[in-house]
């Protein structure tokens, strides 16, 4: 039976990593979310984990009087999200908080030697380098929660080192795959959030439609498989059954297939190398009929275009991206700018970013900051 502690809790892929625990009576050691006092209080009453942490001060009072008839501690701020990343008992952390948010956890996790199954793709967006290296240093295993990289991941098992040769990343496309630019002047917050095949946290559902996210994905594979963007192609797959693929150098492709369900790559990121029965519903092949593969638009998709620049040039450009891009989301999602100013203000922050060959976590502190300054400065 594993321990684990799960940050980020009340989300999406937060909820399901519980369910996993609930399936497999897992023990709970710690979870954390942002403000969402009500789900963690229930989460909390049925897990009964040491510590319940919640970034906001002020929902974190009230969720400790909430809880005052039990034994689990209450903590807040960052240094209550910590202590959930570094809970001692704790065997793998699952970060699924959005955002640069996420960023301090996954370095917490992995400077605590804590196998980190990574939900957070913005962490190796933002300072893939410095992640990974603090990564070989503890000997700490990253196991990918993003059914892409998941993907990738088991189809590498078992592949000799050495042996790969390309990544075949593939993307639903999103809810405006065809439409031209003109077509998406005008697009709603409503039509934005239609995903066709998943059913996920607002800011990434906003990032499929853009194309950010199939970006961000490039990025976290670079620096996960340890490649560069020209190794990695994207592929638009409509019906998000091959999660992704590798070409290996003799020309052999293998790909991982499933439904398009999140449970079983968050399942297998916890119970890795174990293969358990999965609540997922199983895939029937001669139901779906036909896989069909196209490359995507990133004339029109300018932001997927933007994310491979910025993977291929390295330094900060990637943090930059995603710090305009979490700006802009988050003014879209407040009605405040229209679908296409998002890819507009990203190139923006992507122009702006200097080069630099190394970097430390200030730095990517400091660039996205910058780069949320410049979508503020500009969004009107
Ligand atoms: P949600 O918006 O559904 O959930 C985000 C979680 O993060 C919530 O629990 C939220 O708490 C918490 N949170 C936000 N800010 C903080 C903070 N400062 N400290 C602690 N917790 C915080 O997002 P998703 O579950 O959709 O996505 C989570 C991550 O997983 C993202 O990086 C996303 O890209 C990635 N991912 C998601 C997939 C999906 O299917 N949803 C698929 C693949 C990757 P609260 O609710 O209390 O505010």
């Amino acid at each position: 039976m594993k321990t684990i502690s799960v940050l980020g809790s009340t989300g999406s892929i937060g909820t399901q990593a519980l369910a996993v625990a609930r399936e497999g009576n897992m023990r709970v050691a710690a979870i954390a979310a942002g403000r969402n006092i009500d789900l963690l209080e229930k989460q909390a009453r049925e897990f009964c984990p040491d510590i319940v942490a919640v970034y906001s001060q002020e929902a974190g009072a009230e969720l400790e009087k909430r809880l005052a008839d039990t034994s689990v501690r209450v903590m807040t701020g960052e240094e209550g999200v910590l202590a959930v990343a570094t809970h001692p008992d704790a065997e793998i952390v699952l970060n699924a908080i959005v955002g640069i948010a996420g960023l301090r956890s996954t370095m917490a996790v992995i400077n605590a030697g804590k196998t980190l199954a990574l939900a957070n793709k913005e962490s190796l967006v933002t300072a893939g380098t410095l992640v990974m290296q603090a990564a070989r240093e503890k000997g700490v295993a990253i196991l990918p929660v993003d059914s892409e990289h998941s993907a990738i991941f088991q189809c590498l098992q078992g592949v000799p080192e050495g042996s790969l040769s390309k990544i075949l990343l593939t993307a639903s496309g999103g809810p405006f795959f065809g439409k031209t630019k003109k077509d998406l002047e005008e697009v709603t917050l409503e039509d934005a959030l239609k995903h066709p095949n998943w059913t996920m946290g607002q800011k990434i559902t906003i990032d499929s439609a853009t194309l950010m996210n199939k970006g961000l994905e490039v990025i976290e594979a670079a620096h996960l498989f340890d490649v560069s963007a020209d190794d990695i192609d994207v592929l638009v797959h409509r019906q998000s059954i091959i999660h992704s693929a590798v070409e290996l150098r003799d020309g052999a492709v293998i790909a991982q297939l499933g439904t398009p369900d999140m449970q079983l790559p968050i399942q297998y990121a916890i119970t890795y190398p174990e293969r358990l029965e999965c609540p997922c519903g199983k895939l029937s092949l001669s139901e779906i009929g036909t896989l069909t593969f196209a490359h995507p638009d990133t004339e029109t998709f300018e932001c997927l275009k933007l994310c491979i620049e910025a993977s291929r040039e390295g330094g900060l450009k990637a943090a930059a991206v995603n710090g305009a891009n979490e700006a802009a989301v988050a003014l879209f999602l407040e009605r405040k700018i229209k679908f296409l100013d998002i890819p507009r203000l990203v190139k923006l922050a992507f122009l702006a970013q200097p080069k630099v060959e190394s970097y430390t976590l200030d730095d990517v502190f400091a660039a996205d900051k910058a780069a949320r300054k410049i979508v503020l400065e500009n969004y009107k």
